[in-house]
């Protein structure tokens, strides 16, 4: 039986399939009917595919704001006010912020999922891209009391993949390793050659994987049982994006585990590239080098039209001694920068009357404006975002609610 008659069939309430002789005897006209009819609802589905990707783009950028405001203020409640309970509570709103940010940026890895992937390839020594996932889960790490334990080896390990992805895929795989271990568990970390490839392992001693579990983990928003049961908040995605970016790098992802509370690993391969990566690094743009230099106080212009979220940002500014001014609407940045000619312009994107990006072309034109340091605060965290910030003169592009300590390191380098 084909599809088409299948499908031709239920679409007549009848609900018989028809044989596959039965369906070369019909006429050409039904054929191409069919055809037509089929055609038409696979755009229907792309489209509401399509509005359904537009809709969680909005609210993952709706829900970023308040979500930044909200961090924000409790960083400046902790910065005034050092009783314990109230560092209790702000640690507390912290790590729900946290939760809710990666919420988010999952919703915004599903979008992206369904676009074809970009790759852009340079060559990297894998050690380096796990020592920056290494960094960057530290956070979660710490949070949980694990003890880590690496070793990347002596030997170079050049592999030709997309950075940004794949430090993303290990961590993920660094990040579950530390959710799916209970308290004072260890997490072991391991990147060797072996014959032809880099090999990178993950290992923990956590709570494990169940037999029936483990064929379908690297499906999407497949969550094991002991996901569920730990309610530990993701989205089922992690895995999923881990495997296919091992494979579209030409690798592959495995998981092993002994069983539940028998820890797990996975295990991931990649094809190991020829060159030594100091050759293709060299050209590498270094940014911190240019940085215009200021001893300590800088000059900043907020703008942001969320008034909570540019207040709280300009207070927690000036508690750390900086000279700050605040604008609510893209005219306004623009005016007030062109009076008070500061160093650093942290600027959100969606704003009335004129866009982030055109306020940022608009400085552009001036000679000092060129000068200034800019740097995007968006709810909008896609790929495509980025770049268009960037191309409109953005320096930085953070994405709402903004890591601190990520603002702190741009602004001690400048
Ligand atoms: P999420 O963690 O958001 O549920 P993932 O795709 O990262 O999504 O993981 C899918 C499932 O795989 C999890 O729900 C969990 O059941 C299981 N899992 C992933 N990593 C581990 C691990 N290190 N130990 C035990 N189970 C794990």
């Amino acid at each position: 039986m084909s599809a088409l008659s299948y499908m031709h069939d239920q679409d007549n309430g009848k609900g018989v399939e028809q044989s596959g002789e039965a369906a070369s005897t019909r006429p050409e006209s039904d054929i191409a009917r069919e055809n037509e009819e089929l055609s038409r609802r696979v755009t229907q589905l792309a489209e509401a595919d399509q509005r359904k990707n537009e809709f969680l783009a909005i609210l993952s950028h709706e829900l970023r704001n308040p979500i930044h405001a909200i961090r924000t203020n409790a960083w400046v409640i902790a910065q005034h006010c050092k009783q314990l309970e109230a560092q209790e509570s702000t640690a507390a709103i912290e790590r729900q912020v946290s939760l809710l940010s990666k919420l988010l940026g999952d919703l915004l890895n599903v979008i992206s999922l369904s676009k074809e992937a970009d790759l852009e390839l340079e060559v990297h020594d894998a050690r380096d891209l796990v020592q920056e996932a290494l960094a960057a889960t530290r956070q979660s790490i710490e949070k949980h009391h694990h003890r880590v334990v690496v070793d990347l080896g002596t030997e170079e390990l050049p592999v030709n993949v997309d950075p940004e992805r794949m430090v993303q895929a290990f961590m993920n795989l660094i990040e579950n390793a530390a959710k799916y271990t209970d308290p004072g568990g260890i997490v072991t970390v391991t990147a060797k050659r072996v014959i032809g490839q880099v090999e990178l392992r993950v290992r923990d001693t956590g709570i494990g994987i169940a037999p029936e579990d483990v064929s379908s983990l690297f499906e999407l928003f497949k969550r094991g049982r002991s996901g569920r049961v730990r309610g530990a908040g993701g989205l089922g995605i992690g895995l999923y994006i881990a495997s296919r970016t091992a494979r579209e790098h030409g690798g592959q992802l495995e998981v092993e585990s002994a069983g539940v509370g028998l820890g797990s690993e996975f295990t991931m391969t990649l094809p190991l590239h020829h060159t030594a990566p100091a050759d293709v690094l060299e050209d590498e743009e270094q940014p911190d080098d240019e940085a215009p230099s200021a001893a300590g106080k800088l000059t900043i212009l907020v703008v942001d039209d969320n008034r909570d979220a540019a207040d709280s940002l300009s207070k927690l500014l000036q508690a750390y001694g900086h000279e700050v001014w605040t604008a609510y609407d893209g005219l306004e940045a623009v005016d007030l920068a062109r009076e008070k000619r500061p160093l650093v312009a942290l600027i959100d994107i969606a704003l009335p009357k004129i866009d982030g990006y055109q306020v940022a072309r608009r400085l552009a034109r001036d000679q000092w404006g060129r000068t200034m340091t800019l740097i995007a605060v968006t709810g909008a965290g896609l790929d495509d975002d980025r770049e268009k910030a960037l191309a409109a003169g953005f320096r930085y592009h953070l994405v709402k609610p903004i890591d601190h300590a990520a603002l702190e390191g741009i602004l001690a380098r400048l």
